[in-house]
Protein backbone atom coordinates (compact mmCIF):
# COMPACT_ATOMS: atom_id res chain seq x y z
CA UNK A 1 0.00 0.00 0.00
CA UNK A 2 1.74 3.06 -0.70
CA UNK A 3 0.66 6.35 1.06
CA UNK A 4 -2.46 8.84 -1.61
CA UNK A 5 -2.55 5.76 -4.59
CA UNK A 6 -5.44 3.72 -5.35
CA UNK A 7 -5.01 0.26 -3.37
CA UNK A 8 -5.56 -1.63 -6.60
CA UNK A 9 -4.45 0.02 -9.57
CA UNK A 10 -1.78 2.39 -8.18
CA UNK A 11 -2.91 5.62 -9.90
CA UNK A 12 -2.29 8.53 -7.31
CA UNK A 13 -5.66 9.75 -5.70
CA UNK A 14 -3.42 12.60 -3.87
CA UNK A 15 -2.39 15.80 -5.52
CA UNK A 16 1.70 15.85 -4.73
CA UNK A 17 4.14 17.78 -4.86
CA UNK A 18 8.47 17.61 -4.92
CA UNK A 19 9.65 18.59 -1.44
CA UNK A 20 13.24 19.83 -2.02
CA UNK A 21 14.11 19.54 1.57
CA UNK A 22 13.17 16.12 2.50
CA UNK A 23 13.77 15.17 -1.19
CA UNK A 24 10.67 13.32 -1.66
CA UNK A 25 7.08 13.23 -2.94
CA UNK A 26 4.37 14.81 -0.70
CA UNK A 27 1.00 14.36 -0.09
CA UNK A 28 -0.88 18.40 -0.62
CA UNK A 29 -4.48 17.30 -0.78
CA UNK A 30 -7.09 14.33 -1.71
CA UNK A 31 -8.12 14.58 -5.28
CA UNK A 32 -12.01 15.27 -4.94
CA UNK A 33 -12.82 12.22 -6.73
CA UNK A 34 -11.25 9.35 -4.63
CA UNK A 35 -13.07 7.16 -2.60
CA UNK A 36 -11.99 6.12 0.87
CA UNK A 37 -13.42 2.44 2.26
CA UNK A 38 -13.20 1.36 6.19
CA UNK A 39 -12.46 -2.41 5.51
CA UNK A 40 -13.70 -5.13 8.11
CA UNK A 41 -10.94 -7.69 8.51
CA UNK A 42 -9.39 -10.42 10.61
CA UNK A 43 -6.37 -9.93 12.64
CA UNK A 44 -4.88 -9.71 16.39
CA UNK A 45 -6.83 -7.24 18.36
CA UNK A 46 -5.01 -4.74 21.34
CA UNK A 47 -4.88 -8.16 23.56
CA UNK A 48 -3.65 -9.94 20.84
CA UNK A 49 -6.35 -12.15 20.49
CA UNK A 50 -7.58 -13.36 16.84
CA UNK A 51 -10.54 -10.93 16.08
CA UNK A 52 -12.71 -10.73 12.71
CA UNK A 53 -13.97 -6.98 13.86
CA UNK A 54 -11.35 -4.82 13.02
CA UNK A 55 -11.68 -1.82 11.10
CA UNK A 56 -8.89 -0.42 8.90
CA UNK A 57 -10.14 3.51 7.76
CA UNK A 58 -9.20 5.11 4.50
CA UNK A 59 -8.13 2.56 2.62
CA UNK A 60 -7.72 5.00 -0.47
CA UNK A 61 -9.33 4.11 -4.43
CA UNK A 62 -10.08 5.87 -7.13
CA UNK A 63 -12.99 6.37 -8.56
CA UNK A 64 -12.81 3.23 -11.25
CA UNK A 65 -11.46 0.69 -8.80
CA UNK A 66 -13.54 1.76 -5.63
CA UNK A 67 -15.43 -1.27 -4.38
CA UNK A 68 -19.15 -1.05 -2.93
CA UNK A 69 -20.48 -1.39 0.79
CA UNK A 70 -20.89 -5.48 1.72
CA UNK A 71 -18.32 -6.03 -0.89
CA UNK A 72 -14.73 -8.45 -0.30
CA UNK A 73 -12.14 -6.62 -0.74
CA UNK A 74 -8.28 -7.38 -0.83
CA UNK A 75 -6.97 -4.45 -0.41
CA UNK A 76 -6.08 -5.12 3.34
CA UNK A 77 -4.67 -8.90 4.67
CA UNK A 78 -7.28 -11.04 6.13
CA UNK A 79 -9.90 -8.37 4.58
CA UNK A 80 -13.55 -9.79 5.29
CA UNK A 81 -15.78 -6.80 3.42
CA UNK A 82 -15.89 -3.42 2.92
CA UNK A 83 -18.36 -2.03 6.00
CA UNK A 84 -17.55 2.19 4.78
CA UNK A 85 -16.93 4.60 2.08
CA UNK A 86 -16.53 7.89 2.45
CA UNK A 87 -15.56 10.75 -0.50
CA UNK A 88 -13.06 12.66 -0.20
CA UNK A 89 -14.37 15.78 0.13
CA UNK A 90 -16.30 14.38 3.23
CA UNK A 91 -13.52 12.47 4.91
CA UNK A 92 -10.71 15.68 4.38
CA UNK A 93 -12.47 18.70 4.60
CA UNK A 94 -10.55 19.95 6.30
CA UNK A 95 -8.07 19.98 3.04
CA UNK A 96 -10.87 21.86 0.96
CA UNK A 97 -11.33 24.95 3.27
CA UNK A 98 -10.37 28.64 2.66
CA UNK A 99 -7.63 28.01 5.74
CA UNK A 100 -5.67 25.44 4.24
CA UNK A 101 -5.24 27.50 0.62
CA UNK A 102 -4.48 30.45 3.11
CA UNK A 103 -0.94 27.46 4.31
CA UNK A 104 -0.73 25.58 1.14
CA UNK A 105 0.42 29.17 -0.68
CA UNK A 106 3.04 29.73 2.38
CA UNK A 107 4.09 26.06 2.14
CA UNK A 108 4.72 26.40 -1.44
CA UNK A 109 6.55 29.48 -1.61
CA UNK A 110 8.76 28.97 2.20
CA UNK A 111 8.82 24.88 2.34
CA UNK A 112 8.58 23.44 -1.17
CA UNK A 113 10.36 26.75 -3.06
CA UNK A 114 7.91 27.16 -5.81
CA UNK A 115 8.22 30.15 -7.88
CA UNK A 116 5.02 32.38 -8.36
CA UNK A 117 4.17 30.88 -11.88
CA UNK A 118 4.52 27.19 -9.66
CA UNK A 119 2.60 29.14 -6.94
CA UNK A 120 -0.30 30.53 -8.91
CA UNK A 121 -0.94 26.99 -11.05
CA UNK A 122 -1.15 24.95 -7.69
CA UNK A 123 -3.52 27.21 -6.03
CA UNK A 124 -5.26 27.19 -9.62
CA UNK A 125 -5.18 23.46 -9.07
CA UNK A 126 -6.53 23.36 -5.16
CA UNK A 127 -9.36 25.84 -6.31
CA UNK A 128 -10.53 23.72 -9.39
CA UNK A 129 -10.72 20.30 -6.83
CA UNK A 130 -12.65 22.09 -4.18
CA UNK A 131 -14.97 24.09 -6.66
ZN1 LIG B 1 -7.53 2.37 -9.04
Amino acid sequence: MKPGHCVVCDTPTWRMAFDPGSNQEILLWPKPDSVYAGIRHEGLDSRGERSQSLIAVGISYCPSCAPAVGERSAAVPGAIEVVELERARARYARWYTASYGDWLRAHARDQLRMDDVAITKLLKQWEDDRA
